[in-house]
């Protein structure tokens, strides 16, 4: 196949997997109390090459997550349209914190208070308040990073305070579970802390991926962040 019929039948898939998704979401918003326009959708876009990403965005999605600062940056200017917003959702470190900062409109993978300070002290000094999720290690599982539940309440407090920071909610990626039930648990428990911890004044709560977007919605998510459901297997 031609490089050009190859784009087009990548185009057709993501034009299809995403009018699925996007029947889903309103199906579970639905069963939840809300509308389709309650959730917000963002398309992963980590090993995406920009071609296909612009075919995304031309469907009418507006968000794209990605997990590196680097991959962010090589690819920003490829990306239309150039204004399409913009979250880092993977963990970042300290010392690529000033290049990110005022790149995305929000870092939803703050997973400790050090790097919340850095991302602070870095938005003061570009004259920025940078909006962030505070990342929750829900499964308490030791290979991933973010605030375990029982140190979240003390930490938010803390990062509440700092200046060039707006705490907007939480985000979590819960354990592979084997039964989609039991996903279910580890949302509501996030959830729970969101109502808990936000108490009314925070408005985003990041939960649901490819495999379990659907279960996160009916616990209450607020937004979702696809990418092999609607790109396909990563190649990397
Ligand atoms: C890769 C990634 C996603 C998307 O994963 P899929 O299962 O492909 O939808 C969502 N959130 C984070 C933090 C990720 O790293």
């Amino acid at each position: 196949m031609t490089e050009k019929s190859l784009i087009d039948e990548q185009f057709e898939n993501i034009r299809e997997n995403y009018s699925y998704i996007c029947s889903r979401i309103e199906e579970a918003a639905k069963l939840s109390g809300r509308t389709k326009s309650d959730i917000r959708f963002m398309a992963v876009t980590k090993t995406v090459q920009p071609v296909l990403i612009n075919s995304a965005l031309s469907l009418g999605i507006d968000l794209i997550g990605e997990n590196k600062v680097q991959e962010l940056l090589l690819k920003k200017d490829l990306i239309r349209p150039a204004d399409v917003e913009k979250h880092l959702i993977g963990h970042l470190q300290s010392n690529k914190v000033r290049k990110i900062v005022g790149e995305v409109s929000m870092i939803e993978s703050v997973d400790s208070e050090s790097i919340a300070q850095e991302i602070s002290k870095q938005s003061a000094n570009a004259g920025l308040i940078t909006d962030i999720l505070l990342e929750v290690n829900i499964g308490e599982e030791d290979a991933k990073t973010g605030f375990r539940a029982n140190e979240l309440a003390e930490s938010a407090e803390y990062i509440s305070g700092l200046s060039g920071i707006r705490v907007r909610g939480l985000m979590a990626v819960p354990p592979v579970c084997e039964k989609a039930g039991e996903v279910r648990r580890y949302f509501d428990l996030v959830r729970n802390l969101y109502d808990k911890l936000g108490n009314g004044s925070w408005d985003t709560l990041s939960l649901g991926m490819s495999a379990d977007y659907y279960e996160a919605i009916l616990s209450g998510s607020t937004l979702v962040r696809i990418g092999s459901a609607l790109f396909g297997q990563r190649r990397y």
